[in-house]
């Protein structure tokens, strides 16, 4: 956690005078029952009211002092505290946006937003009690017990018994609270997964009627968490009036053997009043002290999951010295491609070897699984290929940096994802310098205006978070839109053209071959309809190249081809 606290140096003026307030203020605490007791003894035992006006007013002048000096620390440490978390927040954020997919599949998305959020809360609310507590509780004690000492010595076995005695008491409980803490934030993250699953999924779980299993997850997650919290609450609740029956017992002690050495003269009643309340600010110090130690390990576990994503480097980073010339414009080529999946048994794809051009479209066709969006994901570089190379424009995509490559490309992934905002503002994602009239065009020839103009409000239609109010062809067709307004050197459309009925297919393949001519165009695809006019086409069968070619000589030499062909077409088509 002391590694996490670094990040608070724009902060160390402000910690300093945090430090100095609440260092007055305990001076403060300290100071009153010396006060008090002179009171009794010199004022009110000898009867003198000047006196007692006198050192009065005096001690109003330290509480109030003690007062604010409290309120101004407080103030900025909370201060310190909150820009902790915003710091921590956005390098957090930094961080998990530089991961490749690799790192995100391996965290996964519930633990990482638990991660920047309750753990740096917890890191953040432990930091205010540090900053607070740190200097005072010890303070408090061991100046409790110097100027206790100073009152009187005759009571000193009072608290040297009370004082072990409490410590036990909370020795014991924190030993079984801590281990409690620690589980909570494993449990917050398995609540946050089922509630993330239940509400993406939440069409499916209905449709299939496992709304009930769904229900069962939560609770059981949810349970989970409560018992642990009813259990660490238990233990508070025995916790306090433990601690505050040795105290009472304490005092209880002083006043019963301060009121015997009263009667016998040898103590005076301000030094009993003033003994009275050293031995309680010495107690509660200790309390203070125990909670600190409770709170802390808690945000410890905290401390270390953000520290684990932190320190998790990304996968892919920019090579040193990049290259970004480049003598050719459009050229895909893959050169002996192998590629697996962390934690995979098999390569997902093997040996591939191919090239596209500008003004040629390169449509590749497989049964499901075969590694078609695999493949396509290497050209943006969102994995790394174990072997081989892939170059665009002649260069390896690890040469050049990641904003370069990515610039080239005009990606339609499988899944068409939309923002929340307007249709205007997703289309405009892919380039944010068009103009209005580029997006209409886009949308235009992404076959998209037909539906954008019987929406309420047209353009300015807002998409739902997820897209989820338009369907799935819609959101494929204004993906589309968002690659054209991006006028890139590679279009890359996996499997982009599968929610659209044949004729709407057919008319956007049609207005695209015009729109793009010059660039170089990646189609992947299940149906033979779209890929037939490729310049080339290349079957993948289970991460292998099967055969490359036009449609008429695929069909004349490849048999997978073949087979796809002739499940999909009839005879007559074929011929
Ligand atoms: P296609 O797009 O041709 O349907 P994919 O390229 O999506 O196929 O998948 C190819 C193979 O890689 C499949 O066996 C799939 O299980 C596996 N795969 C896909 N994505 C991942 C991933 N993120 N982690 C591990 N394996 C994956
Ligand atoms: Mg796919």
């Amino acid at each position: 956690m002391f590694r996490l606290f670094k990040f608070t140096k724009p902060y160390t003026p402000m910690i300093i005078f945090v430090l100095i307030f609440v260092f007055l203020q305990t001076l403060g605490d300290l100071y009153l029952p010396t006060l008090m007791s002179d009171i009794i003894n010199k004022g009110v035992m000898q009867g003198d009211n000047g006196k007692i006006v006198q050192i009065g007013g005096f001690m109003l002048l330290v509480a109030g002092g003690g007062a604010l000096c409290a309120i101004i620390a407080s103030y900025l440490s909370s201060k310190v505290a909150v820009g902790l978390g915003t710091i921590l927040r956005s390098k957090v954020f930094e961080r998990v946006e530089s991961y490749s997919l690799h790192e995100v599949d391996k965290f996964g998305t519930a633990t990482l937003i638990t991660r920047s959020t309750n753990d740096i809360n917890q890191v953040q609310m432990v930091l205010i009690m540090i900053l607070r507590m740190m200097i005072s509780a010890p303070m408090m004690a061991i100046g409790g017990i110097i100027m206790a000492l100073r009152e009187d010595k005759s009571l000193t076995w009072v608290l040297a018994i009370a004082i072990p005695v409490l410590a036990g008491v909370i020795a014991l409980i924190a030993s079984r609270m801590i281990p409690l803490f620690r589980r909570i934030q494993g449990k917050i993250d398995r609540i946050n997964l089922v509630l993330r699953e239940k509400l993406v999924g939440i069409r499916v779980i209905r449709a299939f009627n496992t709304v009930e299993h769904e229900a069962k997850r939560f609770e059981e997650a949810n349970v989970d968490l409560t018992e642990n919290y009813i259990k660490v609450n238990k233990i508070m609740a025995f916790m306090m009036p433990c601690i505050m029956l040795v105290m009472n017992f304490t005092s209880l002690a002083v006043l019963w053997f301060g009121g015997i050495f009263i009667s016998k003269g040898s103590m005076d009643l301000g030094a009993l009043s003033a003994f009275t309340q050293y031995a309680m600010q010495i107690m509660f110090s200790m309390l203070m002290l125990s909670l600190m130690f409770i709170m802390v390990p808690r945000a410890q576990a905290a401390a270390v999951r953000i520290n684990e994503v932190l320190e998790t480097l990304p996968g892919i980073t920019d090579n040193e010295n990049i290259k970004n010339t480049f003598s050719m414009k459009g050229f895909v080529e893959f050169k002996g491609v192998t590629f697996t999946y962390q934690g995979a048994e098999q390569p997902a794809l093997r040996d591939i070897s191919f090239s596209a051009q500008p003004g040629e479209v390169t449509a590749i066709i497989g049964s499901t699984g075969s590694g078609k969006s695999t493949l396509i994901n290497l050209i943006p570089r969102f994995y790394d290929v174990d072997s081989g190379n892939i170059l665009i424009d002649g260069v390896d995509v690890r040469e050049m940096s990641q904003e370069t490559l990515r610039a080239k490309i005009g990606f339609v992934p499988q899944k068409a994802v939309l923002f929340s905002g307007t249709i205007s503002e997703n289309i405009r994602f892919g380039n944010t310098q068009v103009s209005d009239d580029d997006i209409r065009h886009a949308a235009d020839v992404a076959q998209a205006t037909e539906f954008i103009e019987t929406v309420d409000g047209g353009f300015e239609h807002e998409i739902a978070q997820g897209g989820t109010n338009v369907s799935g062809g819609q959101k494929q067709r204004l993906s589309i839109a968002r690659a054209l307004v991006r006028k890139p050197e590679v279009y890359v459309f996996d499997d982009s053209f599968s929610a659209l009925d044949f004729k709407t297919d057919a008319r956007l393949r049609a207005a695209l071959k015009h729109e793009i001519a010059e660039a170089t165009v990646i189609i992947v695809a299940q149906r033979v309809g779209t890929v037939r006019d490729a310049d080339r086409i290349i079957v993948l069968n289970e991460g292998k190249i099967s055969g490359i070619g036009t449609h008429k000589e695929l069909l004349e030499t490849n048999q997978v081809y073949q087979e796809i062909v002739s499940s999909q077409l009839s005879e007559e088509e074929i011929a």
